[in-house]
């Protein structure tokens, strides 16, 4: 399967188109590979690994698109995303009493208890999340939707 990079138009064939030696005798030709109707260039289409439409394998993160990246961020998703995947630690700054009486596992726990709530509620500016999802968190979060869909 083949796609257009510009316009996602599906087509079974790579369209190609054939020049003709004039000045050469006999059939001589070259085959040269021809872009979409749209101008687009026409590239080998991959499936997602989610939803199973093709695209062209660029426009995909870790094999996932990005229909799924932004359609899969559902509470449901980004709490078991954040909840159970290796994700790598970082440090982040803390008012020094709390960080005295509470351990980091702690601190985790309750920041995973008020995600919880702000995803439910949608408390949490979505503009923030989506940037998390999109940008930092891209690869980390097809592996997840690719894992996730291959286990149903
Ligand atoms: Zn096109
Ligand atoms: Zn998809």
């Amino acid at each position: 399967m083949y796609v257009c990079t510009k316009c996602g138009k599906l087509s079974e064939e790579q369209p190609t188109r054939r020049e003709y030696h004039r000045e050469v005798p006999g059939d001589s030709y070259e085959t040269f590979v021809d872009n979409c109707k749209c101008g687009g260039e026409i590239e080998k289409a991959v499936k997602c690994a989610v939803c199973d439409d093709w695209y062209d394998e660029d426009s995909l993160t870790e094999g996932v698109c990005r229909y799924c990246l932004h359609h899969e961020l559902t509470p449901e998703n980004v709490e078991s995303f954040v909840g159970t995947f290796e994700i790598e630690k970082c440090t982040f700054e803390i008012n020094a009493a709390l960080e005295y009486i509470f351990t980091s596992d702690e601190v985790n726990e309750i920041l995973m208890r008020e995600l919880k709530e702000c995803l439910h509620t949608k408390k949490i500016m979505p503009s923030r999340l989506e940037d998390a999802m999109n940008t930092y968190l891209q690869d980390t979060w097809a592996e997840f939707l690719k894992e996730e869909s291959k286990g149903e």
